[in-house]
């Protein structure tokens, strides 16, 4: 059996196609603008975005990134370590730690990229890891590639500062990196970080919170460090462009001298080229329509609250926090699915979940461009699935 064996062998999505319930790699043809995107030549209610603040098609983010290619091309074209280091870079860096309560921040070409090179670059042989059992995959990669180089990994349980602190109080050494997501995006809700922070606090833990679906919404767009009032209680924290910074990237955030070890020990930042001027410039330009709008709550975390208290009040089973993801739960993978496609019908696309996870639920993300009037038509088509919509579809299916 030769290595390509299992890939032959690997029939699961064409099962799931020929039962007419896959649901991966959908086409849309163009942007997605005011909360509406075009999938397969038909125009839907985009609720599957992480475009939460409608960034995407700013005009002043746009121009930036067209002004960076137009001055320094297409690409950095190299590891920043050698040839790739571009004062746009720098400027947003330096931004980036101004505006989110840090030193230091170093900007990678993914978030996952940022977290996989920062949790594999400060743990290893003698140090722990302890993560949240529901931490995003690329802390989890990040931890395995720490586990590979001798760190101890472990995991606490979700959400439990009560887990950590029995752990960490039985742990042989203070050598440790604690790692959450600040707001977790299958649930939905926020991470009790600030119980986190004094459980690592009084063990001597480093705790690193990946801030990718809190930055830009929460404290005012600094984040869920703001809105917990725990700024510089945080030593290291990530995010990821690909949200409320309309771009791609992530970012590491920490003290100087972290940020310095970072630099140049961190494989991903250092065998990987730079991140592209337009994405850097687009990121920035974002971050700076985030620091003017500050001053007034965004519109996505309305419109979130609206949704899901009307989808409450329709009878179904919402769950999430404060926060512009809605996760709505089914009994069972076809009901998710064939819901997911109805809705798709009528005119509204929500995200299914990723392989391998157990959960039915689609999860609605709210952005700023979910004006009332979409809103308004997104709960029609969600009442009228629960009106009978399901079974009229298991009938033809
Ligand atoms: N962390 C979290 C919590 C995420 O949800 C994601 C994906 N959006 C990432 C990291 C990775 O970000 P990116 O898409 O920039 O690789």
């Amino acid at each position: 059996m030769d290595l390509l064996e299992k890939c032959r062998a690997y029939t699961r999505a064409d099962e799931a196609r020929d039962a007419g319930l896959y649901r991966y790699y959908p086409s849309f043809q163009g942007p997605s603008e005011g909360g509406r995107a075009v999938l397969d030549g038909a125009e839907v209610c985009m609720l599957g975005s992480n475009d939460y603040r409608a960034l995407c098609s700013n005009l002043q983010v746009i121009g930036a990134a067209q002004d960076a290619v137009a001055l320094y091309g297409t690409s950095a074209a190299g590891p920043r370590l050698l040839s790739g280091n571009l004062d746009l870079h720098e400027e947003l860096e330096a931004d980036l730690a101004g505006f989110l309560g840090y030193e230091a921040a170093l900007v990678f070409a993914t978030g996952y990229m940022a977290n996989l090179g920062v949790v594999s670059a400060l743990a290893s042989s003698g140090d722990q890891v302890y993560l949240d059992e529901n931490a995003h995959a690329s802390l989890i990669d990040g931890a395995r590639l720490a586990q590979a180089s001798g760190a101890t990994v472990r995991q606490f349980g979700h959400m439990s500062p009560d887990d950590l602190a029995r752990q960490l109080a039985a742990a042989p050494t203070r050598s440790v990196l604690v790692a959450t997501d600040g707001l977790f995006p299958m649930e939905g809700h926020l991470a009790p970080l600030a119980e986190l922070v004094t459980v690592c606090e009084e063990y001597g833990a480093t705790l690193l919170v990946d801030d990718s679906h809190g930055v830009g919404l929460f404290g005012r767009g600094r984040g869920v460090l703001q809105h917990f009032g725990i700024v510089g209680r945080v030593p290291v924290m990530t995010l990821t462009f690909s949200t409320s910074l309309a771009s791609q990237g992530g970012a590491v955030l920490a003290d100087a001298r972290t940020i310095n070890f970072l630099r140049h020990t961190c494989r991903p930042q250092i065998f990987s080229a730079g991140l592209s001027p337009a994405d850097t410039a687009a990121a920035h330009a974002a971050l700076r329509e985030i620091r003017r709008g500050a001053d007034s709550e965004p519109d996505a975390l309305a419109a979130a609250e609206h949704l899901r208290r009307a989808l409450d009040a329709l009878g179904y089973d919402v769950a999430g926090g404060a926060g512009p993801l809605i996760p709505v739960r089914f009994s069972d993978e076809v009901t998710m699915l064939s819901a997911q496609r109805i809705m798709v019908d009528y005119g509204v696309f929500t995200n299914v979940p990723p392989p391998a996870c157990e959960s039915y639920q689609l999860v609605i993300a709210c952005t700023d461009a979910h004006t009332p009037d979409v809103l308004e038509a997104v709960i029609g088509v969600f009442a009228a699935l629960r009106d009978g919509l399901l079974s009229h579809y298991r009938r033809e299916a």
